[in-house]
């Protein structure tokens, strides 16, 4: 069995508690509203290994507003709980940005000034514009898909990609041009 696998039996730590104290600490409770969390948080499935975290924003194909916090399970599980709460800050306040200061930037200024912040305020965990596990870049890229308005991060411009979600949903998972990402560049 090699490290990064789960087995079953071994849950992962739950996300919420975590949530929870992050946005007392660090976000003046501020994506928490009326008791709930203006954003959904999961553990990814195993394939996600291109980033340690991502925030997606967008709808769900029935309408009801997606945003969301995936973290993903292969590649912060093996390592140390620092790196996780890094990764779930780092992602937070991409929300915060988003839906409480609702401008759109990835990593600029109101990024950074929230990130220097929480790692002048504590020394248990550092938050970095970088994922330094393991893949080294920044994503400078929104990629939105035209049919369901899902929009995700990417490090670079990529010619010809698809909505997974998409194809599968109305095209029997054939690439259809329907569901062509279309890229912007960001801050
Ligand atoms: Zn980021
Ligand atoms: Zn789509």
């Amino acid at each position: 069995m090699s490290l990064t696998d789960n087995p079953a039996g071994v849950p992962l730590e739950p996300l919420l508690p975590l949530f929870h104290r992050l946005n007392r600490e660090h976000f003046e409770g501020s994506l928490v509203r009326d008791g709930l969390p203006l954003v959904s948080l999961r553990w990814s499935d195993g394939r996600m290994r291109r980033s340690a975290g991502m925030y997606r924003f967008g709808r769900h194909s029935d309408g009801r507003e997606l945003s969301e916090i995936v973290l993903s399970r292969p590649l912060l599980d093996p390592l140390p709980r620092e790196a996780l709460l890094g990764t779930l800050c780092h992602e937070m306040i991409h929300a915060w940005t988003h839906r409480v200061l609702q401008v759109q930037e990835v990593h600029g200024p109101h990024f950074r000034a929230r990130m220097a912040a929480i790692n002048t305020a504590q020394a248990g965990f550092v938050v970095s514009v970088r994922h330094r596990y393991p893949l080294p870049g920044e994503p400078r890229w929104l990629a939105r898909c035209p049919r369901c308005g899902v929009s995700a991060p990417y490090r670079r411009r990529v010619k010809g990609l698809a909505c997974r979600a998409c194809c599968e949903r109305h095209h029997g998972g054939g690439w259809h041009a329907s569901c062509l990402l279309e890229f912007q560049e960001v801050a």
